[in-house]
């Protein structure tokens, strides 16, 4: 089978890499994929915002499915116009891709379909939006409803901060429309976890908790970032709470997309704090996060081709899910200045080396193949990612390999997974 990727972050290297392990796949053709891909398959210059391009592409090239990686497309409704070409797609339809594209949408589906969720409001109207916040006080959380590339969420500490923020969003129009709808939410406080399920529209199939570290500095400061690193599981959410969380997060989901004649079919990710009343849901993404995806498809031992026509077809129950009970830890290399500006080009060194220390791959992100050298093109380069019987374990892997690989202007974080390692000790 011929597959198209659309992506060209360290997720797509990774679902490319889990799906170059199929005896199924006979070729892999990413969009516009990264130095990494270009290695398992062929990389085309079409952008993932590019719907017709892609479309034709998967037409032109006879691709027997296309796996999105990240939301843009989903949202932008290549789901749907892969499905009137009758070309399989893994990923939502634009409807239940709003899960993530409307935070207002999200809100009100958790508030209808019994999620725990943190109390909001919804303003299409700035001054309603200033006397909201004034009345309840800070801190208080803004968000703009649509998509803002990770930057549309401020937790704002003083009731000053947030009403910048709703000037900044629904009259100077920072984020473009994406801000002209905000919803205003509590700030809650707690610990965060990510959850993912593959899901058919009626079942769905776990995959092992994971939690990610935003912030660019160590100790969790400085500005956020795409993800600094992520490990799987997450200590906070053990297997034994798997199926109550799923009870209270994934399923009542999937219940009510269906009942909407809209079911939800893709990878549903549930962004979840936990606070001192139990977990509640900051938000819902309708694919794999960056870099969660990668320690997860290191843990993954099912076929994934399987999977993905699994969720397709309606069958996820006829098949099995599993992942290792191995621990696994990924850390991000970046570029020295990221997530601000950042040099380009430098060559990078090592990667063989450390892809061959065992239970080791070096996914790509930010790097292009050029005569043979592989060259950073990116603010996030590389996810070093390992697996371990302990998350110590895993995490010493990673940081072992992370020492074999070397760029100017390198920059990455010591401490991913010590968040986990302190809440296990
Ligand atoms: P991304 O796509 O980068 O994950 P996003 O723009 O979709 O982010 P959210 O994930 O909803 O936005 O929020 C980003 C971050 O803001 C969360 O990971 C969390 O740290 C914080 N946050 C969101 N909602 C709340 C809340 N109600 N209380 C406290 N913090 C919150």
């Amino acid at each position: 089978m011929k597959i198209l990727v659309v992506g060209g972050g360290g997720r797509e290297h990774a679902i490319c890499w889990k799906l170059s392990q199929s005896p199924k796949v006979t070729a892999i053709l990413c969009a516009p994929g990264n130095g990494g891909t270009a290695l398992l398959g062929e990389n085309i210059p079409v952008k993932d915002d590019d719907i017709p391009g892609l479309v034709a592409l998967a037409r032109d090239r006879e691709v027997d499915l296309v796996v999105a990686g990240p939301e843009l497309p989903l949202v932008l409704g290549l789901a749907n116009a892969l499905d009137r070409e009758g070309i399989p797609c893994f990923g939502p339809n634009a409807y239940a891709a709003n899960l993530e594209g409307s935070k207002a949408f999200s809100k009100t589906v958790m508030r209808e379909a019994g999620v725990p969720t943190a109390p909001f409001r919804v303003f299409d109207e700035y001054d309603e939006a200033v006397a909201h916040v004034r009345k309840k006080g800070a801190p208080i959380v803004i968000k703009a409803d649509g998509l803002a590339a990770g930057k549309g969420v401020v937790v704002a500490a003083t009731v000053a901060e947030a009403v910048d923020t709703l000037t900044d969003m629904m009259v100077k129009r920072t984020f473009g429309s994406a801000g002209a709808r905000v919803v205003v939410e509590q700030a809650l406080k707690g610990e965060e976890a990510s959850f993912l399920a593959f899901c058919d529209g009626k079942n769905y199939a776990l995959l092992p908790s994971s939690q990610d570290h935003k912030a660019v500095g160590e100790g969790d400061t400085g500005p956020n970032t795409g993800g600094m690193g992520a490990y799987s599981p997450a200590p906070i959410l053990p297997e034994e709470k798997y199926a109550e969380t799923a009870e209270l997060c994934i399923k009542p989901i999937l219940e009510h997309m269906a009942a909407k004649g809209e079911p939800f079919k893709g990878v549903l990710y549930a962004g979840l704090m936990y606070t001192e009343d139990g977990p509640s849901v900051l938000e819902y993404n309708v694919r794999f996060g960056d870099p969660e995806c990668q320690p997860l498809l290191m843990r993954l031992e099912t076929d994934l081709l399987t999977i993905m026509f699994a969720c397709i077809d309606g069958m996820l129950d006829k098949i099995k899910v599993r992942s290792t009970p191995q621990t696994a830890c990924g850390v991000v290399m970046a570029a020295k200045g990221y997530p601000g500006a950042y040099p380009k080009g430098m060559e990078i060194a090592g990667i063989e080396q450390a892809d061959a220390l065992p239970g080791v791959k070096v996914f790509q992100a930010g790097t292009r193949l050029d005569n043979g050298k592989i060259l950073t093109s990116g603010g996030r380069i590389l996810c070093v990612t390992a697996l371990g019987d302990t998350l110590a374990d895993a995490q010493k892997r990673a940081y072992e390999a992370v020492d074999k690989i070397h760029f100017d202007n390198s920059y990455h974080r010591r401490d991913i997974a010590d968040k986990g390692l302190k809440r296990l000790s």
